[in-house]
């Protein structure tokens, strides 16, 4: 039986962080220097909009790309393991992620939840660590991987890898 990969969306396959920081610049007039941040609803103090105003746009991935490696390794090792995507998304950009997806990786499950520890998975990669704590306190067995992001650093207790390193892991893991 093939092992169960679970996948994150935002910042795992497709970054959002960049165009969200242009995002707000472009409504506010306000820069945004992400690096310093923690994250970016905690820049975005001012209140001049509300920043997950962002993630209701209808076409909101119909012009992005994958980050780097994430389509070739995926498409790579498809008929070795089951990939299922699990997102957690606003009803506004829902269609425009799945389109997005299917044009990039092909025909992959979706599942829209917030609640990914209920996804019964061997390998699961997310870049936050409030997942990836979820996912291990459920499922204990099951091999959690932090994506390296832009934002992010390494939690301890998980691997921080990109998708480079992934390509590596899942060869291993065959
Ligand atoms: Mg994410």
């Amino acid at each position: 039986m093939k092992e169960i990969v679970m996948l994150d969306v935002d910042e795992t396959v497709v970054s959002n962080y960049i165009d969200w920081t242009n995002w707000y610049r472009d409504q506010t007039g306000d820069e945004i220097d992400f690096k310093t941040s923690q994250n970016v609803e905690d820049a975005m103090v001012d209140h001049k909009i509300d920043p997950l105003d962002y993630w209701k746009q209808k076409d909101l991935y119909d012009n992005k790309s994958p980050i780097n490696g994430a389509k070739l390794v995926i498409n790579k090792y498809k008929k070795y393991f089951d990939f299922v995507f699990v997102s957690n998304c606003f009803s506004e950009h829902m269609d425009s992620k799945q389109r997005f997806l299917k044009k990039c990786f092909g025909d992959i499950p979706f599942i829209n939840t917030n609640s990914k520890e209920y996804v019964k998975c061997d390998i699961f990669i997310d870049d936050r660590h409030y997942y990836l704590h979820n996912v291990k306190e459920k499922q204990p067995n099951t091999e959690c991987i932090q994506i390296k992001a832009l934002y992010n650093k390494p939690q301890e207790g998980y691997s921080y890898l990109d998708w480079n390193e992934i390509d590596e892991f899942l060869q291993e893991r065959i």
